[in-house]
């Protein structure tokens, strides 16, 4: 074949993800928005769902696991889904200014999304306990960051009362526009899939993103675009576990800081999704989620956040009960790259540092 038609060939069959226009334009009919709102977007979703046959091995029984790797959005992390709805929102309503308390990942989220929408972004944030990562994006993105003295419940305190009292939108998952971005991480699930998985495996802070993914099952499951519904199986770390618990924690620790959360905004709605799908809410230690996200590090070649690991570490935990030949969903909520001091310290890699740069001394260390 001639080099030109071979070209035009390629360059005929763009894949559809070189086309995304973002999730509001490709799910418009499912969406609260209109010929006037404004479409804020960074082309969030289409992220994609990877089989992970390191973990199936490990539950066997012929169970097919899948990660849907919503890392892969432009901030990094799944919030981008909610970002782009709730700051089109606000821009449609002549908002010029955005707040939110964070565990880091929502900041760096408003951050991005009001700066391509031309607003200010305040960010509140306990301090000393956002991951270097989101930090730093927060600040290129050109946000107004406040690290408190308190943990991430006072500072969601704060930015209700604030929101009330100034005209600045709040961009938590009390937002409802959040999670009516967010549920189509579940549309995308179905469509790539064929159908609904067994079980939806998910981890819980503010415990918004199960509530969008169930609206968003059982948005297709009555629109036919789906048979089945999945069991929703919320996970939490152990030291952070208010919805396991059924009860407030007031000083909650984990290692996993995006899930650091002592008393979820959205517990009312999780625990309808868990009742309505029959589903279950578990913690995990710390040392579960290390466990399962070296794993997918060293035998999947993805990396994850600590917290994202959290939904793999419970799907391990209840191994026993995974029913046979089931396909399981298992979202991996935020890039590893986000906490990269928690990398570096939970590896099991080699690291040979001040070596001489000479070959018979890299061989030597290599043991070549
Ligand atoms: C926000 C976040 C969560 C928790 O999501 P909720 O909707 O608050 O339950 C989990 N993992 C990561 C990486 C997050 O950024």
């Amino acid at each position: 074949m001639a080099l030109s038609s071979k070209l035009k060939q390629l360059f005929s069959t763009s894949p559809k993800k070189n086309n995304w226009p973002g999730l509001i334009e490709a799910y418009k009919p499912w969406l609260p928005v209109t010929k006037k709102t404004p479409i804020i977007t960074l082309h969030e979703g289409a992220t994609p769902l990877i089989e992970v046959k390191s973990i199936s091995k490990r539950i066997g029984k012929g169970v097919q696991v899948y990660v849907k790797y919503d890392g892969l959005n432009p901030t990094g992390s799944f919030k981008d889904r909610g970002m782009t709805m709730a700051i089109s929102k606000a821009k449609e309503d002549g908002c010029e200014a955005v707040i939110c308390a964070s565990t880091g990942n929502t900041s760096a989220s408003a951050a991005a999304y009001a700066s391509k929408g031309g607003m200010r972004a305040f960010v509140i944030i306990p301090d000393g306990y956002v991951a270097q990562g989101k930090l730093a994006q927060a600040l290129v993105y050109g946000a107004e960051v406040l690290a408190i003295k308190g943990n991430f419940d006072k500072a969601l305190d704060i930015v209700q009362e604030l929101s009330e009292k100034y005209p600045i939108t709040l961009v938590n998952s009390v937002n409802p526009f959040r999670l009516q971005g967010q549920k189509t991480a579940a549309f995308e699930i179905i469509e790539n899939l064929g159908c609904a998985p067994d079980w939806l495996c998910i981890p819980m802070g503010n415990a918004g993103n199960i509530s969008a993914y169930w609206m968003g099952f059982q948005e297709y499951f009555i629109a036919k675009k789906s048979r089945k519904l999945p069991r929703m199986m919320g996970f939490q770390a152990i030291g952070s576990a208010p919805l396991v618990k059924g009860h407030t924690v007031a000083n909650p620790e984990t290692i996993a800081t995006a899930i650091r959360i002592g008393n979820p905004v959205n517990k009312e709605k999780a625990m309808i999704a868990k009742s309505s799908s029959n589903g279950k809410f578990s913690s995990v230690t710390d040392s579960e989620i290390i466990n399962a996200y070296k794993i997918l590090g060293r035998e999947e070649g993805i990396f994850c956040e600590p917290a994202s690991a959290a939904s793999i570490a419970g799907l391990l935990q209840l191994k026993e009960e995974v029913p046979k030949d089931s396909k399981i969903v298992c979202v991996l909520t935020g890039n590893g790259l986000k906490d990269p001091d928690c990398a570096i310290s939970n590896n099991d890699s080699v690291f040979h540092s001040g070596v001489e740069a000479n070959i018979t001394e890299i061989t030597k260390t290599m043991g070549l």
